[in-house]
């Protein structure tokens, strides 16, 4: 029944990976991520996560066409997916906000190993629906377990305010404190 479990995978990756990024759905990166915080938390081991949101979206979507902002979203999704370990994952938070969970790593690291894979998405360039080509810039916060929250909940707010902040401090910037 090798079609039939084919079929199978099929259907169960269709439920968990979103479309268009080929990233971990807004539900199975939650789902993954509170397994990795229970055993962050038996095994005493740290656990980061970067929340990023491109910058000034909608204006690219009314710029460039909205098949054009869905290649950005493709690209980045892409970029995000073939950068860092096998063992952290990533996901497509919402419309163009995205996660990434850094297993076992220190926030001081997981900036480290960031660094160049955020010099990527920024070089990235596209084109828009008439040939214009364009890049874009984004904002991001970064946490860390156990410094900056002592579960799940705490973690998620923290990077959200943070990246909240990294947009009022005029985005295309990350914010790891504070
Ligand atoms: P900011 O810098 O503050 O993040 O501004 P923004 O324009 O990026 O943020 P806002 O939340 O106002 O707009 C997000 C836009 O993303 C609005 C929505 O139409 C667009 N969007 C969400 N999902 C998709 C998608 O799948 N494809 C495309 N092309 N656009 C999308
Ligand atoms: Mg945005
Ligand atoms: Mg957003």
């Amino acid at each position: 029944h090798a079609h039939l479990q084919k079929a199978t995978d099929k259907l169960s990756s269709l439920a968990t990976l979103d479309g268009l990024t080929g990233l971990n759905t807004h539900r199975a990166f939650q789902e993954k991520l509170e397994e990795e915080y229970i055993s962050a938390l038996r095994h005493n081991l740290p656990l980061s996560l970067l929340m990023i949101d491109v910058d000034h979206f909608k204006k690219i979507n009314d710029q460039y066409g909205h098949l054009a902002g869905d290649r950005v979203l493709a690209n980045f999704g892409q970029l995000l997916k073939k950068r860092f370990r096998v063992e952290d994952f990533r996901g497509r938070w919402g419309g163009e906000e995205f996660m990434v969970a850094f297993r076992h790593i220190q926030k001081e690291t997981a900036q480290g190993a960031l660094q160049r894979a955020l010099e990527e998405l920024r070089a990235l360039e596209f084109s828009g629906d008439h040939g214009e080509c364009f890049g874009i810039t984004f904002s991001a916060g970064l946490v860390s377990y156990p410094d900056d929250g002592r579960d799940i909940e705490d973690l998620i707010r923290k990077a959200d305010e943070r990246l909240y902040q990294a947009k009022k401090n005029g985005r295309n910037c990350l914010i790891a404190k504070g």
